[in-house]
């Protein structure tokens, strides 16, 4: 039997992590079994659902590494409508769903002030379908449940616990757990491997499956993913979209590996592996149930080493949309005419050891484009101490008689200005550095000097010395 799985996102915000994380794991099972990936949108929700959700699901997917050729699909849910219903009828026509008017207040009424579930009163009373009446279904009053479950075991649960849970609602809309079930049935999935949240839905899930008489699947549910607080990662607090570690500048490659480390890791010693390491050793089995914790400190050091690992003309390239500005990418702080490729390209090296997301290429480089530099106030304050003008005059001297504006020269004459007063080249170079760049820290700043060139940097230095009168 082919073996298909699905990744099933709703599409109702940005794309999460967590999300990309079970797509992925999804995608490697199924080739490694010789199977499918099928993807299917869970557009039911009309009120929470858009189109850009859509798009943007499609594009993270990609952006990952699930190209569109490789997959099944997009199939959405709503154009499945009619099975649902179907399925549903199918369900009351067999007896294992009955109607029921009864409001949560009455149910409330009745069993004590604690709402527990619903009580069964409309079991036997044999309503007919009518405007306004739920369609629940009647699990069974004895028995377990027996999940299998790759990752977790065979959870059981008691079928007594399981209330009688609605299926299909007032208006004869089928209800998120059926429509769920009946895409995962009419698709010929084998495997269900989805997030730990949706664990409880399972037996009933499952009971489902047992009335429409087809054998479950195999359930595989991966680890909830946390913060440093051990809380569940919420849109609302942390940063969980897909798109938005994309456009800070992480690298795929980077995030898909980290991502693959969320409650499993590879042989060896070994964290940051190639990916065809990880679609090799990758197994579902052994992925941990307990919750796991994204680390965003951790995945800022792995892009790090990632983007370290580039030849230069690629971390060029991979540049490139900070630099310009595209897409959902802000644009730089200068103009397009201003920017120079030749001298990003002399700085590159510098930078590509400096910076861990690729979006912080910007304000390393942003002196060498911009007409005037961005001035920090606060490192002015900082480096413009006592002495700054008159070192400033002395290091407009010595550059001016310079002959050759080489990063040697470049720091020997300083070296030079500063031994003369007493300073070691750290402390001559900060009035220099900000009076350049406007910042205290920055790439190495004789080498700086050199590809912004001597017009420029004289300019500079002596409009710092003007503010300092
Ligand atoms: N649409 C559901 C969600 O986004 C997925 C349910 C499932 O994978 O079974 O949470």
């Amino acid at each position: 039997m082919t073996v298909r799985v699905r990744f099933a996102p709703s599409p109702t915000g940005m794309f999460h992590v967590g999300g990309a994380r079970s797509a992925l794991q999804n995608w490697i099972f199924a080739k490694q079994q010789g199977g499918v990936f099928v993807l299917r949108v869970e557009d039911t929700d009309a009120a929470r659902n858009k189109p850009e959700w859509t798009e943007g699901i499609l594009s993270a997917l990609e952006w990952i590494g699930i190209a569109r050729d490789t997959y099944e699909g997009p199939y959405f849910q709503s154009a499945y409508a009619g099975e649902h219903r179907a399925a549903a009828g199918r369900l009351y026509d067999a007896g294992r769903a009955y109607y029921c008017d009864c409001t949560r207040e009455a149910v409330q009424a009745r069993t004590g002030s604690q709402y527990q579930g619903y009580d069964g009163f409309c079991r036997d009373r044999g309503l007919p379908p009518g405007e306004g009446r739920a369609l629940r279904f009647r699990t069974p009053d004895e028995g377990t449940t027996v999940v299998v479950d790759l990752i977790r075991g065979e959870p059981t649960f008691e079928n007594k616990l399981i209330e009688d849970f609605v299926i299909a609602r007032g208006d004869g809309s089928p209800v998120f757990l059926l429509a769920n079930v009946v895409d995962d049935l009419t698709m010929g999935i084998t495997h269900v491997i989805r997030a730990e949240e949706h664990l409880p839905n399972t037996p009933k899930q499952q009971l489902l499956w047992d009335a429409l008489g087809v054998k479950p699947p195999v359930w595989a549910h991966v680890p909830v993913v946390v913060n440093e607080k051990r809380q569940k990662l919420s849109k609302r607090r942390d940063k969980v979209a897909l798109e938005a570690y994309r456009d800070e500048g992480y690298l795929a490659a980077a995030m898909r590996n980290y991502l693959m480390l969320l409650g499993w890791a590879p042989s060896g010693d070994r964290e940051i592996v190639p990916w065809s390491v990880i679609e090799e050793e990758f197994r579902l089995t052994e992925v941990n149930p307990s919750p796991a914790f994204f680390d965003e400190k951790k995945l800022r050091a792995f892009n790090g080493e990632y983007i370290r690992a580039l030849p230069v003309d690629e971390f060029v390239a991979a540049c490139r949309p900070w630099l310009t500005g595209t897409g959902t990418i802000a644009p730089p702080p200068w103009q397009p005419e201003e920017f120079d490729a030749d001298a990003f390209a002399a700085v590159a090296p510098l930078a590509q050891t400096r910076i861990a997301v690729l979006s912080e290429i910007v304000p390393n480089v942003d002196f060498l484009f911009l007409a005037d530099p961005l001035i920090d106030e606060a490192a002015w304050a900082k480096a413009m101490k006592e002495g700054a003008a008159e070192l400033l005059d002395a290091a407009v001297a010595g550059y001016t008689a310079l002959e050759s504006w080489d990063a040697e020269s470049l720091k020997s004459t300083l070296e030079a200005v500063g031994a003369e007063r007493g300073l070691k080249l750290g402390k001559a170079q900060a009035p220099v550095r900000v009076a350049v760049t406007g910042r205290t820290v920055g790439l190495p700043l004789f080498e700086s000097l050199e590809v912004l060139g001597r017009e420029r940097t004289l300019a500079r230095l002596r409009a710092a010395r003007l503010r300092l009168v």
